[in-house]
């Protein structure tokens, strides 16, 4: 059919009214219309559906579109519909249907209504389908999200691996559109194979979303209490928190909304009604943040989501280029955060251990993978594009500077000796190991693996020891993007040396790398709360001076006063009310009130002095979950029920019950615990540990028990301590 290429605008106006093509389009829709085989490699929410959609309303006969999801499928089918006069126009195929529904359905077929015929690819399995669409005129048959044919993909559907037969049974020469939004070589090449269409016209657009900044945080325990003062922060704004479990999906939407935000949870546990009803709320405006697992967001097209915040790392970074691609679809502003803690990698990792070992082999390189993103010092984006094959400039690119890594760069220094050592070592090895064994050969740590190919014999086995494991990872990954080294996916990820590798070990270029994050838990966020960054280190030491002479006056230690990470939670937040005092972390209404006053009255002065933005209203309240034990506690305690009692009560161990008295204690509320101290310890021993912490420092029970060598089990000096803090500094 030969249409004229400038015709084309104007159908595009008729049936979408868009007035122009976006990227690749135009030239995709002259492919299909000229009969060719297609594969179209398109970031989510590049403009797919129209691809296949426009050809198939402009020609005769019935497109077959496959689709993995029904839900996406009534999408669509909906949205064609709405642009027509004729609801026969797009049907759907599939097992819910009445026989009235499919008689009508191949009705419209055969009368050459229908344009677009959705199905999944199980219901094209049918016989009685199979027979029915051999009968037809087929203009096309579209494999959109292809990528599921792939094991290599995030989203493997054995189904997908039959299409090629079944089209070979339907008709001889129908042409074929391949559309995916995930671009790793292997991927492609899977695809191509699969669909036997290694002559199909290629089109891949970019994967750069100059638009969209990336962001890595560290997760700690504070991680609900950072995304809910990140919300606040952007207030108004719509956006996607997601999460890994259900359960989390809850309790998070439930601390959003205590504090204020207008956020409803998301995930295959809720009821239809409820699904849909959110869904709607969200695109309606009526809620500002979905908190959802992945259940979410496929074929959600809400041009105006400004931030996608992931509370729990996903499991590759396909899933986090597709889920952070619901950002900034309308080209505006696009914040992207991913908390990361290790510790939800070996989770992830659990979850994989039942699968087949194929199965958790390619689980695992994609998680390294994601690992690699997270710890990365370099530019994210050009991570992300290195991964998906494609080459990006940071000081050039578009987008360049938009991400955490790049506005706040991490020093350098030159690696070229080390990046020789490295593909040396990879070379001389025989190019046959992965990146964590090339790490152990180059600073020398055998294993069983190293020892029985005799690795440990040769001269280059060590030749790297005067630099940590986590330097050579992190140069690894640096020198891989550099194109260097590859990764060899089909041998589960064995580093090769690549021609330019070869090239670079005779030149004289210099290689510039940076340390990876190590993001240790411990240092690189208070324990109070807040991101590390933000924390001001100014306002830190001048409360700490205040704390020191209000101890003084008190003739207390200043760790009674407040404790650090408290200190660290004020100069995040600033307060300047009693009220705000009292939700910082560790500090309730009884000690806002005895220590808060000259506190707030320098915050305040220093936000003035400094002309600091307060971060309004940030005041983080926890759902309150224990609040109900906190009450039981306190009245137990007063009528001196014993500590074993307590705890068996509310089936704890005494360890947890010490726990959760401490924090009733420390943030101010008074427990009268000396009737069970008085059973646990004898005046003298109680004489000597008061002592000990009215002249102590600090309160860390590892040091107290160091002092004491032994003399006082852990448990005993824990509960002295309630005792003491409660009177002296409640
Ligand atoms: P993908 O399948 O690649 O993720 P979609 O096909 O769902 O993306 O399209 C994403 C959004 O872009 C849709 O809202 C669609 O209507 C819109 N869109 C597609 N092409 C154009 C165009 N040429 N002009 C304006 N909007 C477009
Ligand atoms: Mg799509």
């Amino acid at each position: 059919m030969a249409i004229e290429q400038s015709g084309l605008e104007e159908h595009l106006k008729k049936y979408f009214g868009f007035d122009q093509f976006r990227g690749l389009q135009k030239s995709v829709v002259t492919s299909v219309l000229n009969k060719e085989d297609v594969f179209v490699i398109m970031p989510t929410g590049g403009g797919k559906s129209l691809c296949y959609q426009l050809p198939a309303l402009m020609q005769e006969g019935t497109a077959i579109i496959v689709s993995p999801l029904i839900a996406l499928m009534k999408n669509q089918v909906d949205a064609i519909r709405g642009i027509s006069d004729n609801d026969g126009v797009a049907h759907v195929l599939n097992s819910s249907l009445t026989k009235g529904e499919i008689q009508r359905v191949k009705e419209d077929i055969s009368s050459g209504i229908t344009k677009l015929l959705y199905v999944a690819p199980e219901s094209l399995t049918k016989e009685e389908y199979v027979d029915f669409l051999k009968e037809q005129k087929i203009s096309f048959l579209a494999v959109d999200e292809a990528h599921c044919i792939s094991e290599w993909g995030h989203d493997f559907r054995p189904e997908y691996r039959n299409l090629r037969r079944i089209i070979d049974r339907i008709g001889d020469h129908i042409p074929i559109i391949g559309l995916t939004a995930t671009a790793t070589p292997k991927v492609q090449e899977d695809i191509l194979k699969n669909l036997q269409i290694p002559n199909a016209t290629t089109y891949k657009a970019s994967f750069n979303r100059p638009n969209l900044f990336y962001e890595v945080r560290p997760k700690t325990d504070q991680v609900d209490a950072d995304i809910t003062r990140f919300i606040k922060q952007n207030e108004g704004k719509s956006g996607i928190v997601y999460c890994l479990s259900r359960k989390r999906v809850e309790e998070l939407a439930q601390v959003l909304q205590v504090n204020g935000i207008k956020a409803v949870p998301y995930h295959a546990g809720l009821d239809g009604k409820t699904r849909a009803a959110h869904q709607d709320m969200f695109l309606m405006e009526d809620c500002d943040v979905v908190v959802a697992t992945i259940a979410f967001g496929m074929g959600i097209d809400k041009p105006d989501v400004r931030f996608v915040i992931h509370h729990d790392i996903p499991k590759s970074i396909e899933s986090y280029y597709q889920e952070t691609g619901r950002a900034g679809r309308d080209g505006g502003e696009g914040h992207c955060l991913a908390y990361y803690s290790y510790k939800d990698i070996e989770k992830l990792e659990k979850f994989m251990s039942g699968k087949p070992i194929a199965e958790q082999e390619i689980g695992h390189a994609l998680l390294q993978e994601m690992v690699g993103y997270s710890e990365t010092s370099m530019s994210r984006r050009q991570f992300i594009l290195h991964y998906f094959g494609e080459d990006f400039d940071p000081a050039t690119g578009e987008g360049g500077d938009m991400d955490d890594n790049m506005r706040n760069p991490k020093p350098q220094r030159e690696a070229i000796e080390d990046v020789k050592k490295l593909i040396t070592v990879i070379d001389a090895a025989g190019e046959r190991y992965k990146a964590k064994d090339i790490v152990k050969i180059l600073v020398g740590k055998s294993n069983a693996m190293i020892a029985s190919h005799k690795l440990d014999t040769h001269e280059y086995f060590g030749s790297g020891k005067d630099k940590e494991p986590a330097y050579w990872t992190a140069l690894i990954r640096q020198v891989m993007v550099a194109r260097y080294i590859r990764k060899d996916i089909e041998s589960y990820g064995t580093l090769k040396v690549t021609p330019e590798g070869k090239k670079f070990l005779q030149s004289g270029e210099t290689f510039m790398m940076s340390d990876d994050h190590t993001y240790n838990q411990e240092d690189s966020m208070p324990a109070g709360g807040g991101k590390a960054a933000a924390l001001d280190d100014k306002l830190v030491k001048m409360l700490k001076d205040l704390r020191k002479k209000v101890a003084h006056q008190k003739k207390v230690p200043p760790y009674v006063v407040f404790q650090d990470p408290s200190i660290d939670d004020m100069a995040t937040k600033y307060p300047v009310t009693l009220e705000e005092m009292a939700n910082i972390h560790g500090v309730g209404d009884g000690k806002a009130r005895k220590f808060g006053k000259p506190f707030i009255e320098l915050i305040e002065r220093y936000v003035e002095d400094n002309d600091i933005t307060r971060p309004d209203d940030l005041v983080i309240k926890s759902t309150g979950t224990k609040s109900g034990n906190k009450l039981y506690f306190i009245t137990s305690i007063d009528r001196k029920l014993s500590f074993e009692d307590i705890a068996d009560a509310k089936g704890m161990e005494m360890n947890d019950l010490i726990n959760e008295l401490e924090s009733i204690v420390y943030s101010g509320t008074k427990l009268n615990v000396g009737y069970w101290v008085d059973e646990m310890l004898d005046e003298d021993q109680q004489e000597e540990l008061h002592e000990y912490f009215l002249e102590s420092e600090n309160d860390n029970i590892d040091a107290a028990m160091e002092e004491f060598d032994g003399d006082y089990e852990e448990e005993e000096i824990r509960l002295y301590r309630l005792k003491f803090i409660s009177e002296v500094g409640n």
